[in-house]
């Protein structure tokens, strides 16, 4: 390793200060994000990079889709008594439509639920690095530029395991819902409203999980995800005067990760044809804990890394035990890592989650700079850059 690491150290904290301190909070598709892309493109432009800024249209808040699954299951739950099979039929119709869109948006898949919901425009930021010798493979490096909302099911790790055991519960009941509605146009038995009660209490629960968070104010990010971010730009900076022998890279910084990877799946849609021998890697939440690579990631729709990934950073992490990587997973959360896996691309996400899987300040307030271990990010680093070399030499 040819970096000197206290300097790399200095670099990705500037990063983070400039982010989480001078820019702040950076909601998805409002001003701070732009100003976070504009950070991003002039730091790449002043490293010597032709950056590109391309721009999308997003929906503003994931919250949305899920708070009108919510209402649309609550009114089918009140018609269906109202006039026997015909009101059963319109209640497990809408049930049916609620239930099918939402596991569609969770898959982050279009669905009708997209078509009301309101929209703003974002932008992601990208450059590439040619190889010095043939072209082989390509190298993705993904870190996002906007904060999520800092919503009470966020506040604690209880809070974040009752949420996502929640997102379980609610997944079932309203699955019953639609069972015991599409049942009842048929047999008009009593019992099966009664039996779709906790499917209401649920949706009442959703919605107002929903309503609150969405009330809540965004987070400034330090964590999540100035700090991959800062790791992109500053692999960008050291990788300038270090290109690989045969890996072109491509240093992208994504708006709109918060609301189901708007941003993330525009660049994929729009590059994907051109990538050559493609991997991607992921960052996420870099600053805290970790070094740590995921091994699951989802929300009801589970997503994997690419195993031939896994076994170059599990050979890594033998070879350095210094630098204390370890696997996590993560339920009830994503990465743009299942963007990846969905385009059908090799992916892997480094995502600083601790051991037992818990993500430090997700989506908190206290999601602050000052919370930042140069130590723990630095390790990254360096893992980091021997995955990259790895990388490179097996092309
Ligand atoms: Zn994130």
């Amino acid at each position: 390793m040819t970096d000197h690491y206290e300097t790399i150290q200095q670099k990705l904290i500037a990063h983070i200060r400039a982010l989480a301190e001078d820019i702040g909070p950076r909601g998805p598709t409002l001003p701070e994000e732009q100003q976070a892309a504009q950070y991003a493109y002039d730091q790449l432009k002043a490293q010597g990079y032709q950056p590109k800024t391309e721009t999308f249209k997003s929906a503003t808040s994931i919250y949305h889709p899920h708070m009108i699954t919510a209402l649309l299951l609550l009114i089918a739950f009140l018609i269906y008594p109202l006039g026997g099979r015909i009101t059963a039929a319109i209640a497990a119709g809408l049930s049916l439509l609620a239930l099918v869109s939402d596991i569609l948006e969770l898959g982050f898949i279009n669905n009708p639920l997209r078509m009301v919901i309101p929209k703003g425009t974002s932008q992601n930021v990208l450059a590439t690095l040619d190889p010095e010798d043939e072209h082989r493979q390509d190298l993705i490096l993904v870190g996002h530029l906007d904060s999520h909302q800092t919503g009470i099911i966020f506040s604690s790790n209880k809070w974040v395991a009752f949420f996502q055991a929640f997102t379980t519960i609610g997944f079932v009941t309203f699955s019953a819902q639609v069972v015991f509605f599409m049942i009842g146009i048929v047999t008009q038995w009593g019992w099966l409203w009664y039996a779709s009660i906790p499917s209401a209490v649920s949706a009442v629960i959703l919605f107002a999980i929903c309503w609150e968070a969405n009330r809540a104010p965004f987070s400034p990010g330090a964590n999540d995800n100035a700090s991959a971010v800062a790791m992109v730009l500053t692999l960008a900076e050291t990788l300038k005067n270090q290109p690989l022998q045969h890996t072109r890279i491509w240093f992208v910084l994504t708006g709109c990760e918060e609301v189901q990877h708007y941003g993330m799946i525009d660049f994929l849609n729009r590059h994907k044809n051109a990538f050559v021998n493609p991997k991607v890697l992921v960052f996420e939440m870099v600053g805290v804990a970790g070094p740590a690579w995921e091994t699951k990631e989802g929300i009801i729709v589970p997503f994997k890394p690419d195993q031939g990934l896994v076994q170059i950073v599990e050979n890594i992490a033998k070879a350095h035990p210094d630098l204390g990587a370890y696997p996590s997973f993560i339920n009830g959360g994503n990465s743009e890592m299942a963007d990846a896996r969905r385009a059908g691309l090799p992916a892997i996400c480094f995502f600083g989650l601790t051991p037992e899987g818990q993500a430090p300040f997700w989506h908190q307030t206290a999601d602050t700079a000052d919370k930042i271990d140069p130590d723990v990010i630095g390790r990254t680093y360096a893992f980091t850059r021997n995955f990259i070399s790895l990388i490179d030499q097996q092309s």
